[in-house]
């Protein structure tokens, strides 16, 4: 896409000081909308956007999995390859001997295998090389099921806390306590769905309501129209 958007060769306009850029493909200027996708995502193919900037998506939920599939959550393999070695001296994992990444902590780690193996989804996990790879066999696996995207959404966070209160407070979450967060992050999400789903329905009968209601409108002006001009007819003298 960005080859769309090269400037063209200075234009009199150009040398004459106005700065106008013009799609290759368009042969029009561009407009702000198409910068601003430009300078965002939405000018990168980006195979996990849909999986992420959903409506029934938690707002909460969208930058955590923004950073998770590019793999910038600041797990310790990250930190090492950073050079912060104030923070960690070494990459593992301070449950299993393996190096802790996101894709770890989301699809291998202890507390992971508890969460998928309860959606009976932990050999898909188990084998997947990353999160991505992940979430691509798991739509191929569910494709009549739209909310994958969000259960992985669900589990993820919910893993990523567990992580985070086991390292900083020492705290362990039990099997249970897993499962049931990822369940109330699962509940909170189907019942924004469908909240919305409502709300549409709602806003697309109204839209309908107004419509009918504009159209007998119209019927009654023009039933009246023709009624009086029947009267001004009817009081005209016989010749
Ligand atoms: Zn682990």
């Amino acid at each position: 896409m960005l080859h769309s958007f090269l400037p063209q060769p200075p234009t009199d306009a150009a040398v004459s000081g106005s700065d106008v850029r013009v799609s290759a493909i368009h042969h029009k200027p561009l407009t702000t909308s198409q910068v601003y996708q430009l300078s965002t995502f939405r000018g990168v193919a980006c195979e996990f956007s849909s999986w992420i900037w959903d409506k029934i998506m938690p707002l909460r939920y969208r930058v955590f999995l923004w950073l998770a599939f590019w793999g910038r959550l600041n797990t310790r393999d990250n930190m090492i390859r950073k050079h912060w070695s104030l923070l960690t001296e070494h990459q593992d994992c301070d449950i299993c001997p393996a190096s802790e990444s996101a894709s770890h902590i989301v699809l291998r780690c202890f507390p992971a295998s508890v969460i998928w193996a309860t959606f009976h989804m932990n050999d898909l996990a188990s084998s997947s090389t990353d999160i991505v790879h992940f979430m691509h066999r798991a739509q191929q696996a569910w494709i009549n099921s739209r909310g994958v995207h969000i259960l992985f959404a669900a589990a993820a966070v919910t893993l990523w806390h567990a992580r985070n209160d086991r390292i900083f407070n020492n705290k362990r979450w039990p099997p249970s306590y897993l499962r049931r967060e990822v369940h109330d992050e699962v509940s909170q999400a189907r019942q924004k769905a469908s909240t919305m789903k409502h709300r549409r329905q709602e806003q697309e009968s109204a839209r309908r309501e107004k419509l009918r209601q504009a159209f007998l409108k119209k019927r009654l002006d023009k039933l009246m129209a023709e009624k009086q001009a029947s009267s001004a007819s009817d009081d005209q003298p016989n010749s």
